[in-house]
């Protein structure tokens, strides 16, 4: 039997020198060069501090702290489409093209389908998205009953896409991660109930992570179907435009209206302003699209065969993560979401030379505290062992990874009553704690 998770024994702190995070940008010549070559924020600090690299044209290695920030999002995104009942399967990417020919968006989807063929002479594609998948699934289970709708199926897996213009680093990748969900309801009026809570669920997922999200009007593009709307992170880097009216709630994305004209078509009094904003979220109502094309009925309380009623909901997963540090980051430093943070405490040791011995131990001394009297810090914590390098030159280095807090433990960690510099790097204030004070605040 598994240890739950707050019984974890206390593990030795990581080492900032032991930690893989490569920085391209430290040779000078190469920095100008990958510049030029960076198109955002985002795209510059990850690199830079080491959390990813780039592999092939919208490709990149997630570098370990990457992993840690994407595990910790996949948990919040799973508390939250568990909670609205969603349950967890996983399909395979490699998918056949007779499934996508039935739907007919095999020759639809036109180059953005990374297709190929197996050594059978078969047709398939790495799977885009999964309606066919998912519908086909459910369509194989002959004894589906009423009872046992609304069915939610979710997975969190890597996407291809054949983009375009792959940019702008994990913003627009041609192989990413989505969480992609689907919804079977008996009857419209249901498919419309769990269309609301998904959206309820996205509006809570993006206020946990402090990301401040429209919800707009959206089309139903290459999915079809009759209603969608898209979460939206305003940003000037996004690639969609919004427009928004002053007046009244009325938000669409411009793809949905026909004539551009600046009056509200909702209130037809207000007027409608245009900004940017980054596609994070799409949700679709997508009716008998698929249901009837794979045959993915139930039965219903008279014991007769029924079509399903379906739904389909995306989430960006490394796009969030990109996103929000586009949207909350300095071109300094990243500042991330606190709940997604790689790590959450940074410890700064001083210098070698300083009165080392001594406050070295009392370095060692506060992360075994930590760990003891915070258990939810067990494995957040880091310690920056490059005594080699000043405080000045790790805390830059300390800045551009944004660790929400810094300790710098220094002289004063010696005097009668120790006092630890303590800085925030979301609100840059800087403290001087006691231990206990300390404690609290974290
Ligand atoms: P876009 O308009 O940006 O191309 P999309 O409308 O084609 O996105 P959907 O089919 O709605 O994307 O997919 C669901 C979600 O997956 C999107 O809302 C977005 O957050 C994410 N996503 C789509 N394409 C990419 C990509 N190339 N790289 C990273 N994330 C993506
Ligand atoms: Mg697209
Ligand atoms: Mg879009
Ligand atoms: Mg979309």
């Amino acid at each position: 039997v598994l240890e739950p998770p707050t019984s974890r024994r206390i593990r030795p702190p990581h080492l900032v020198s032991r930690l893989y995070q490569p920085s391209h940008l430290r040779d000078v010549g190469q920095e100008t060069r990958l510049q030029a070559e960076m198109t955002c924020k985002s795209q510059r600090l990850m690199q830079k501090a080491g959390l990813i690299h780039p592999s092939n044209p919208g490709c990149y290695y997630y570098l370990p702290a990457t992993v840690r920030s994407m595990e910790k999002l996949v948990r919040v995104i799973d508390e939250e489409m568990q909670q609205i009942g969603g349950q967890k399967l996983d399909m395979p990417s490699l998918c056949s093209a007779n499934l996508w020919k039935t739907s007919e968006r095999w020759d639809l989807m036109g180059k953005e389908l990374f297709r190929l063929k197996d050594r059978h002479d078969g047709d398939y594609c790495l799977g885009p998205t999964h309606e066919e998948a998912v519908t086909t699934l459910v369509a194989h289970q002959t004894t589906l009953s009423y009872k046992q709708l609304p069915l939610l199926l979710y997975q969190i897996t890597r996407k291809f896409r054949d983009e375009p213009k792959p940019r702008f680093g994990l913003l627009r990748g041609r192989e990413f991660y989505m969480k992609d969900m689907y919804s079977f309801d008996v009857s419209e009026e249901a498919a419309h109930r769990t269309y609301e809570s998904v959206c309820h669920a996205y509006t809570r997922l993006f206020a946990r992570l402090g990301l401040h999200c429209v919800q707009v009007q959206a089309d139903t593009g290459m999915i079809g179907g009759k209603l969608s709307h898209e979460f939206q992170l305003p940003a000037d880097i996004g690639e969609d435009n919004l427009l928004v009216c002053g007046n009244c709630s009325f938000s669409a994305n411009v793809e949905t209206l026909s004539s551009d004209d600046k009056s509200c078509p909702q209130c037809k009094t207000g007027t409608l302003s245009e900004s940017k904003g980054i596609e994070v979220g799409h949700t679709f109502y997508l009716g008998k699209k698929y249901s009837q094309i794979f045959n993915a009925s139930f039965s219903n309380a008279q014991n007769r065969s029924c079509v399903t009623e379906m739904g389909c909901y995306g989430l960006g997963v490394t796009r969030i993560l990109a996103a929000a540090i586009e949207v909350l980051s300095t071109e300094e430093g990243i500042r991330w979401p606190g709940l997604i943070a790689p790590y959450q405490v940074c410890v700064l040791p001083p210098k070698k030379g300083s009165k080392v011995d001594e406050v070295t131990l009392l370095a060692d001394d506060l992360v075994h505290l930590l760990g003891e009297a915070l258990p939810c810090l067990r494995g957040e914590v880091v310690v920056d062992d490059r005594t080699q390098m000043t405080i000045g030159k790790r805390l830059k280095d300390a800045k551009i990874l944004g660790y929400p807090y810094v300790v710098v433990v220094g002289q004063g960690a010696l005097e009668d009553t120790p006092r630890f510099e303590v800085i925030c790097q979301h609100t840059d204030e800087k403290m001087f704690l006691s231990k206990e004070a300390l404690l609290d605040l974290l």
